[in-house]
């Protein structure tokens, strides 16, 4: 198979100098310290597993013979759904957010997975369902664009809404642009049906740190005040030099009930 790139996993990471693995395992935590004094910072640090709760994750998202890791199957309706047997978090965002690049990141270790992509104009946009061992489901929702395609609405608005292995949402906003207008289609249906979400944001190695700190204080500030079931902490991460990806693993295995205590850092 393929090799996985560079500090795809942590023991890669582990050989750097400290603040650049903070950098990659933290991304959030090292904006910290370029915020003004008494900036509330509560938020930044609601999820911070340590190190042995990251490598139970990472192991998770390793394949290997007795634990094989496999796309099973693509949907355009939910009676084409795999049978909801397994906890599930699903991963949506608008075209062109890093979507395909962050599921590929996050199964860098299981090489042998092919995430695929329709992109072409015009072409059916699928639900893609890949299964991770026995422990749970990371289903590839189709991105919505300009124009919110009405069978995006549809596909997306019946799978939030009978899927009750459903465990989280994960809404993925652009780093570098922060929330746009269609957006909010996303987060009004999430809000509408209840549904518990986080929203993370991508492609950071492109955003300055000026462009990154303003993104996320105001997406911050949009959470708390317009939301009520999205996680207040922001995810951040780059497929590129996978920072915030070791995280993102720690966090889908925490919240499908296959970490069963995450100490802290
Ligand atoms: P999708 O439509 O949401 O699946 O988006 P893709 O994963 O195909 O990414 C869209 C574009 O952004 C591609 O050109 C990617 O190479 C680029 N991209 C995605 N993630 C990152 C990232 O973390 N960093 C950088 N620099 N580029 C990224």
């Amino acid at each position: 198979g393929r090799a996985s790139p560079p500090l795809a996993a942590l023991s890669q990471v582990l050989r750097l100098e400290r603040s650049r693995r903070t950098g990659i395992v933290f991304p959030l935590q090292k904006l910290e310290r370029y915020l003004a004094p008494g900036t509330d910072t509560a938020r930044f640090r609601l999820f911070q597993p340590g190190l042995a709760a990251l490598q139970r994750a990472e192991a998770l998202f390793r394949s290997d013979r007795g634990h094989p890791i496999d796309y099973v199957s693509s949907a355009v309706r939910m009676d084409h759904a795999p049978p909801p047997a397994l906890p599930e978090v699903c991963f949506i965002g608008r075209s062109n957010v890093g979507k395909s690049s962050l599921i590929r990141a996050l199964f860098s270790l299981a090489p042998e997975v092919e995430v695929r992509v329709s992109k072409t104009p015009g072409h059916t946009k699928k639900m893609n369902f890949f299964k991770v061992g026995k422990y749970f489901m990371l289903v590839d929702m189709p991105g919505y664009g300009y124009r919110a395609p009405q069978d995006f609405v549809e596909m997306v608005e019946a799978y939030l809404q009978e899927r009750h292995n459903l465990k989280r949402t994960f809404l993925l906003v652009d780093g570098v642009v922060g929330l746009q207008k269609t957006d909010n289609i996303a987060v009004e249906m999430l809000e509408e049906f209840g549904i518990p979400y986080v929203m993370v944001l991508t492609k950071i190695d492109r955003a300055s740190r000026g462009v990154l700190l303003k993104n996320v204080l105001e997406i911050q500030e949009f959470v708390k005040e317009n939301t009520q079931g999205c996680f207040p902490q922001l995810f951040l991460v780059s497929s590129v030099e996978f920072s915030g990806v070791h995280l993102l693993r720690c966090f889908v295995a925490h919240v499908t009930g296959n970490l069963p205590t995450v100490e802290t850092s």
